[in-house]
């Protein structure tokens, strides 16, 4: 992957975000304000307190628009997305070193609301991967029964499940006993 550490960190929150959302077929993954803190707790989202039912409203709603812009059918329509997305958003970027990460860029504004910050953070990260011209890593789980998606960080742009130990596994075994079957 082109992109330093913090983008993937990003982008890797983005993805765990948008696998909460009913688009991805496992239901509603924030359900509650403690859904909600548990998804800022795992991702060590910082200077995020006082959630309440609002965030969780705007959160979802912010969710809905990252999941248009990752599975975008063509790259017009991600960049305009995205620049929506990104234009009603403010911006700040400030160093900081938190919760034994390294250095790494922060974008969101002081003071920012939790979808704020997410939108920020997380929607510079994807204009990169648009820069870069790397849409393409930007996937949908081939499992027929998964619509979870995922960033292919792999060297060859080879992965098309989105947890090899779950999915990929599965599909493996399925395979396997259709050849033998066959
Ligand atoms: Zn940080
Ligand atoms: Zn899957």
């Amino acid at each position: 992957m082109p992109f330093s550490h913090d983008m993937v960190y990003s982008l890797t929150t983005v993805v765990d975000l948008l696998n909460t959302s009913p688009a991805a077929g496992g239901g509603e993954g924030l359900t509650s304000v403690e859904d909600l803190r548990a998804f800022v707790g795992r991702r060590v989202i910082s200077d995020v307190e006082n959630l309440d039912d609002r965030d969780l409203a705007e959160v979802r709603e912010l969710r809905d628009e990252f999941y248009k812009v990752f599975t975008a059918p063509d790259r017009e329509t991600a960049v305009s997305l995205l620049n929506t997305l990104l234009g009603r958003t403010r911006i700040t970027p400030s160093l900081a070193e938190h919760d034994g990460f390294s250095l790494h860029v922060h974008y969101f504004a002081p003071g920012a609301s939790l979808a704020e910050h997410l939108a920020a953070d997380c929607g510079v990260a994807l204009a990169h991967v648009l820069v870069e011209d790397e849409r393409d890593r930007l996937r949908t789980c081939a499992a027929p029964d998964c619509d979870h998606v995922f960033v292919d960080e792999s060297r060859n742009r080879s992965r098309v499940y989105c947890d090899s130990r779950t999915c990929g596994n599965r599909m493996h075994v399925a395979a396997y006993r259709a050849r033998r079957r066959a």
